[in-house]
């Protein structure tokens, strides 16, 4: 079994090799270097960003979960037009501009579960790695300099165009441009280095005063920390033309090495069919969708459930719809549990829980197709019901189940959050409250059974009346 992954670079669905030297197991191999185009902080990141770093996430918990080690940085961009523009409509400095939205972007991560990454290089704190790929770019004659600036030279490298599938008779070569961003309809020599402006920020440097262009930022900072060819690098589509084909000129230009070996760009999460900006107005932020009463958890889920390669548009239907969902995951896990105190052992349990681990990593290998994995997980989750309902788990069965869907979860990380997993204290506490409260009313303390209901209610807690008794879960 191996894992296939389409690559932008090559145009087709490619075994992903990491150290480009086919081993046998994926333990045989060197962690994989990865490198994800972080946030720009000039504000809120918007669900739209979120969906590409959910995707960051659960390629990089696919990976550990298939046995592979990983080695990931995620980059903060805290210098570019953007956030220079922000800061000096605020009039504060850039690092405190820029400070404010990086620790909201941290705090929104972790309310959707993203894991750490090894590394979060800060743009601002690369400086010197810029200036040692400008000198490599300029010593094999790739860059010339114009009114301070720094530009590249685009028809002095030949690969110019390979990631985006440039026309090479739209390339307008000895025409520059400054800005970061900029449609394919201006393939022109792009700024490496920018002139300082009143009021803007600058370094030092040898080739005079200035600040970076956005692209050298990430070539700059995969250089710092991997020091040479990487397994994956990933992003947003609308990143690769011209951020990522620039990347790839500076990088090989410098050090005339392939800069990335698998290029993975995840689809735009759209409003009414189109994609969801900042610059269209059609966003909501985290907080928003938060305010409104969403949960995290069902926003992963939404962001995280449809394939990477497919647009998927966005609408609060569709978050109502993860809740769903999730509640038959919910459900689910609160009937296993409720099998305590059944005994027995049944010999079906470990092929349905192996046959559950395989067949969800047989098709995710398909190209990271997780809504098929997910297909096969509520496959498992009808099956098991089933073998509820017929009395056919035990005690040991449900634990065997609860411990296999844990797995899983190491890769969906929607499942059992850690934040929202009950201390064993906790729950007995609880128990205790819920039992007394069924006490009170067999014994008609109803002032006291409605007390319980109210304490339990405040700590978020829902009663729910089965055939099986009363049980409880936590509202999420
Ligand atoms: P930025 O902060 O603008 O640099 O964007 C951060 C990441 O979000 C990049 O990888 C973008 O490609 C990605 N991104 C931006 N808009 C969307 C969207 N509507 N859907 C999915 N990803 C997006
Ligand atoms: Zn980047």
């Amino acid at each position: 079994m191996s894992l296939k992954i389409y690559n932008t670079l090559t145009r087709q669905i490619d075994e992903l090799i990491p150290g480009g030297v086919k081993q046998d197991k994926p333990e045989d191999y060197p962690a994989i270097t990865i490198y994800s185009c972080g946030p720009t902080v000039y504000s809120y990141a918007h669900i739209g960003n979120f969906r590409t770093f959910i995707f960051n996430d659960f390629l990089r918990r696919y990976l550990k979960f298939r046995g592979f080690s990983v080695n990931h940085a995620m980059n903060i961009t805290d210098v570019d037009d953007k956030t220079i523009k922000g800061s000096i409509e605020e009039g504060i400095s850039l690092s405190q501009y820029t400070e404010k939205y990086t620790e909201i972007f941290y705090e929104d991560l972790k309310a959707l579960s993203i894991e750490d990454v090894e590394h979060n290089p800060k743009a601002t704190e690369s400086v010197d790695e810029m200036i040692n790929i400008l000198k490599k770019i300029d010593a094999n004659g790739m860059l010339y300099e114009k009114e301070g600036s720094l530009y590249f030279n685009i028809a002095k490298f030949p690969g110019y165009g390979k990631l985006s599938m440039l026309d090479k008779r739209e390339i307008k070569s000895g025409v520059s441009f400054d800005a970061d961003e900029y449609e394919k309809e201006d393939v022109r020599d792009f700024a490496l280095w920018k002139a300082p402006r009143e009021n803007e920020p600058f370094w030092e440097t040898p080739y005079g005063p200035g600040r970076p262009g956005w692209h050298i930022e990430c070539s700059a900072m995969i250089r710092k920390i991997f020091g040479t060819t990487i397994d994956i690098h990933t992003g947003g589509v609308d990143l690769i033309f011209p951020h990522h084909e620039n990347e790839i000129a500076q990088s090989e230009a410098a050090y005339g090495e392939t800069f990335v070996r698998h290029w993975i760009h995840t689809e735009h999460l759209l409003v009414d069919g189109t994609k969801m900006s900042k610059s269209a107005g059609n966003f909501y932020t985290l907080r928003d969708l938060l305010a409104k009463g969403y949960s995290p958890r069902s926003i992963r889920y939404l962001l995280m459930s449809a394939h990477y390669k497919k647009q998927l548009n966005f609408t609060l239907e569709g978050i109502t719809q993860a809740d769903q969902a999730l509640e038959r995951i919910d459900n689910f896990i609160l009937r296993l549990n409720d099998r305590k105190n059944t005994t027995g052992e049944n010999s079906e349990v470990d092929a349905i829980t192996s046959a559950l681990i395989r067949d969800f990593s047989e098709t995710v290998d398909n190209d990271l197709n997780i809504s098929g994995g997910l297909g096969v997980f509520f496959e498992f989750i009808h099956k098991v019901n089933s073998m509820i309902s017929e009395d056919k788990i035990s005690q040991k069965d449900a634990e065997k189940i609860i411990g296999t869907v844990k797995r899983l979860d190491q890769v969906f990380g929607f499942v059992f959050s850690a934040a929202e997993e009950e201390s064993d204290a906790d729950r007995e506490r609880i128990d205790a409250l819920v039992n007394e409260r069924i006490e009170a009313k067999k014994s008609k303390q109803f002032a006291r059974a409605d007390e319980i209901r109210d304490i339990l209610k405040n700590e978020g807690i829902i009663l729910e009346d089965t055939k099986d008794g009363t049980r409880w879960k936590r509202k999420k």
